[in-house]
């Protein structure tokens, strides 16, 4: 375990999107400095960060003085180069760990490692070759689908099979990236777990809310979810169970699928989350500062909901109808992005429904 970081010391961030930001804003009204390292310059964390390092990952000359100048380093999304990990970790402690972000890199690792902790997820078969696919889709069946290991987001990388006859095409439409098959889940609807860890163990989850995708992005995260007490339960003992298992330090996303049969584990996302977006009006402590505390080396604060929150992402023009949307009891949250393409995540609001 680490000593506490002190007032003033710096958090290095991986990543200058919006995750990004409001972990940096989240940091200065604790009262500590953040250097962000991202590629790009004019980027949503770096209008508030006090430090950025404009530099790529295979600059292992920036990224060594990157680490020097930071106390602890975290990470605002899941597909850091392992070369780059390598300098960094030689020089501080890189929180959540490794291991965290491995398993949540590939699809077959994570799905292996979560059924090796008994938790139910969607049946699942590797894909390198078209032999293996047509084995898979022979175990797995259809309704399925095809998923990339890695670099997959926002329900990308993937390929719905509604029959066999889909195989070949879905194979093919993963340009050779090694894949998973997986068995579709007739779920009811889609609920995630914020959870976060300290350095000594604690663990505390934020109450689960229920997402709505649309076009394969988050539209709304509603809270509460439509789950019964033992469900609720039983997702933050999920949570809690797979920190515990990784050592994990700060906070994760668990996505799960609601069924009659119970909870299915769909994937983990070692950071803060989007579907977590509404902690920051619906909570004392929300998720962003509550990942600061954890790498720190902090206690946790209290993350009890004391309000019922939709959250609603503005993708893209959404934005332009901020006029609209924005209500007396409508926080808003907008990333400083300039260029409003279409699918772009421009900012959120959190309408609070029931107030304290
Ligand atoms: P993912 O990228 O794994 O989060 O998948 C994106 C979305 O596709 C999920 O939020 C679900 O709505 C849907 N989906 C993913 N995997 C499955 C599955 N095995 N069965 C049914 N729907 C799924």
């Amino acid at each position: 375990m680490n000593d506490p970081l002190p007032i003033g010391a710096t958090i290095g961030i991986l990543g200058g999107g919006q995750l990004g930001r409001m972990l940096a804003v989240a940091a200065a009204r604790l009262g500590l400095k953040t250097c962000i390292f991202e590629p790009g310059g004019d980027c949503p964390a770096s209008h508030v960060a006090n430090y950025h390092f404009q530099a790529d990952y295979d600059d292992a000359e920036a990224l060594a003085k990157f680490a020097a100048s930071v106390d602890v380093i975290t990470y605002e999304f899941e597909n850091i180069p392992t070369s780059a990990l390598d300098i960094l970790e030689a020089h501080k402690p890189i929180h959540p760990n490794r291991r965290a972000l491995a398993t949540s890199q590939d699809r077959l690792t994570e799905k292996t490692f979560l059924q090796s902790l008994g938790l139910a997820t969607a049946p699942f078969a590797n894909v390198e070759s078209d032999d293996d696919m047509q084995a898979a889709v022979a175990e797995i069946g259809t309704p399925s689908i095809l998923k990339t290991r890695r670099f997959g987001y926002d329900g990308k990388g993937q390929a719905r099979l509604k029959a066999s006859d889909d195989a070949a095409t879905a194979w093919q439409s993963m340009q050779d990236a090694a894949s998973v098959l997986e068995g579709f889940v007739d779920f009811s609807h889609e609920v995630s777990v914020i959870g976060a860890r300290a350095q000594d163990g604690a663990v505390s989850c934020f109450d689960p809310g229920e997402n709505i995708h649309r076009d394969g992005i988050l539209h709304t995260t509603t809270v509460p979810a439509r789950l019964t007490p033992a469900q609720r339960s039983d997702a933050v003992l999920i949570a809690a169970r797979i920190m515990t298992e990784l050592d994990y330090v700060g906070v994760m996303g668990l996505e799960l699928f609601v069924t009659p049969g119970g909870l299915i584990v769909n994937e983990i996302a070692p950071r803060v989350h989007n579907s977590g977006h509404w902690t920051q009006n619906g909570c004392l402590i929300d998720q962003f500062e509550q990942h600061i505390r954890a790498v720190a080396g902090w206690p946790l604060g209290n993350g009890a909901r004391h309000s019922d929150i939709v959250m609603e992402n503005l993708i893209g023009n959404d934005v332009e109808q901020l006029a609209q949307i924005a209500q007396s009891d409508t926080a808003i949250h907008l990333y400083g992005k300039s260029d409003a393409k279409p699918g772009r995540k421009m900012g959120h609001i959190n309408r609070i429904y029931t107030k304290p």
